[in-house]
């Protein structure tokens, strides 16, 4: 689908649509890695699986103050939870 759409820009004689595209796609996949690297299930490494369970305080400190969070989250696919700390806000 992209190589059709990449050899009919270059057969146009647009040269500027070639890197551009190309740029765009490893952009597209780089987003899509850390997308997976940050939401992916550890237990069957499953992307779009992970629901929110929970939020709690990080630490000792209100989450206002210290801005850490702790979310437990689910995989719909394999019923694995894990708890990750996140930073909320400034
Ligand atoms: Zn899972």
């Amino acid at each position: 689908m992209l190589s059709l759409l990449l050899l009919q820009e270059t057969a146009e004689g647009d040269f500027i649509a070639y890197p551009i595209l190309v740029f765009f796609f490893l952009v597209a996949i780089v987003a899509v890695a850390i997308y997976w690297y940050t939401t992916h299930c550890p237990n069957c490494q499953r992307i779009f699986t992970r629901e929110l369970v929970k939020k709690e305080k990080g630490g000792l400190l209100p989450t206002a103050i210290s801005g850490k969070e702790r979310r437990t989250y689910r995989c719909k696919q394999c019923g694995h939870e894990w708890q990750k700390t996140v930073y909320v806000g400034d």
